[in-house]
């Protein structure tokens, strides 16, 4: 494909990293929360199992800490302060700030030093991408792509991917950034709404029926930014084959119009049809078409995980999704084995909704 800075740029490594340490699964939001950080362990012992990390390819990184500045380059220093105060005095008031405790996002106490890990953990993989030593690197912990300038939302705190962006664009680099996880991609979107040096795709399930209630195809950027916020709003129970034709026909064109230089991703697996939390219909089978398509682009990738609450899903899914960053087999027993697919007149509405959500996007891109 061709990109804006030619072929200067071709990748000239084929190593995948995989951003680790057991601290990035420690953290608990409160018991009774969907979002475990410790599937994560799942994911990587899952791949030490199948010998991932002893192919020649395979590289494991150290997360650190992202530093305030980094922070800043989304969120106000005011809520920097305020999620500090929110880690140190959980128990306080907190709710200005979009921490409840009863709700999406509680205060917990090191949620603020949890997260400059988690942070971090995907910036330590975007130098060693940009420095030309990874093809891709993966953070299962980031992706947290709800987080606003000054407001926690729907279990996200720092905004990592968006943080990643924002320090891309401002290296110079034109940055593609597609969100696949079952909610919309409205932190990231938000942080770039009015630019055309980031582009964001976020396909998701319609903000009619799922949080943040966000992401219909009129959201399409302002003033320069105008089409480069592109929302591909997909109907509930959405299946492999409907979500593979929508990505299909609006990611590869987009990305070849743009030619990008480099590429982010949010892999977010809760469109998983056995997740609790949403109704997409999406099994392991239409993302390794996915995931091999982003691999295909040959861009330098940033890749992040994000939502997802079946942690046996999760947990096969991450471990296909990192194989396929290293090229390598994927064994059966990470596949589902018995993946919905609708048929007769379901087939036929789900096609139509499908087919509407995707002209809508297209029509609301840049040109
Ligand atoms: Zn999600």
């Amino acid at each position: 494909m061709a990109r804006a800075h030619g072929d200067a740029r071709a990748l000239k490594t084929d190593r995948a990293g995989f951003v680790w340490d057991p601290r990035l699964a420690l953290h608990v939001y409160r018991d009774d929360h969907p979002l475990k950080p410790r599937r994560l362990i799942g994911v990587h012992d899952t791949l030490d199992r199948l010998g991932a990390f002893a192919r020649p390819n395979a590289v494991l990184l150290a997360p650190r800490d992202a530093t305030i500045a980094e922070l800043e380059r989304v969120h106000s220093p005011e809520y920097i302060r305020a999620v500090e105060e929110a880690s140190a005095d959980p128990e306080g008031d907190h709710s200005r700030w979009g921490f409840s405790a009863h709700h999406d996002t509680p205060p917990f106490a090191g949620m603020h030093e949890a997260s400059l890990l988690t942070t971090g953990a995907t910036l330590v993989g975007l130098e060693e991408v940009m420095a030309g030593r990874l093809r891709v690197s993966f953070n299962g912990a980031g992706g947290l792509h709800h987080a606003m300038r000054s407001r926690a939302s729907g279990f996200c705190i720092y905004n990592d991917p968006a943080i990643a962006c924002g320090l891309l664009a401002d290296r110079g680099l034109k940055v593609a950034y597609v969100d696949i996880d079952a909610h919309h991609g409205d932190g990231v979107q938000a942080a770039f709404y009015d630019t055309d040096q980031v582009l964001t795709i976020s396909l998701h399930e319609t903000g009619r029926a799922l949080f943040p209630g966000t992401g219909f195809a009129d959201e399409r950027g302002t003033g320069k930014g105008a089409g480069y916020s592109v929302n591909v709003a997909l109907a509930p129970y959405t299946d492999d084959h409907a979500y593979v034709n929508a990505f299909d026909a609006v990611v590869p064109p987009l990305i070849a119009r743009f030619e990008p230089d480099v590429l982010v991703t949010q892999q977010g697996i809760d469109s998983h049809f056995s997740d609790p939390l949403t109704h997409l219909q999406v099994s392991t089978h239409g993302r390794e078409h996915i995931v091999r398509t982003f691999r295909g682009f040959d861009l330098p990738w940033v890749a992040m995980g994000g939502g997802g609450y079946d942690l046996d899903a999760v947990a096969r899914d991450w471990s296909m999704e990192y194989l396929i960053m290293l090229g390598a087999d994927i064994p059966a027993e990470l596949h589902d084995s018995d993946p919905p697919a609708w048929t007769g007149d379901e087939r036929d509405a789900i096609d139509v909704a499908t087919d509407v959500a995707v002209r809508d996007a297209l029509a609301a891109a840049f040109r």
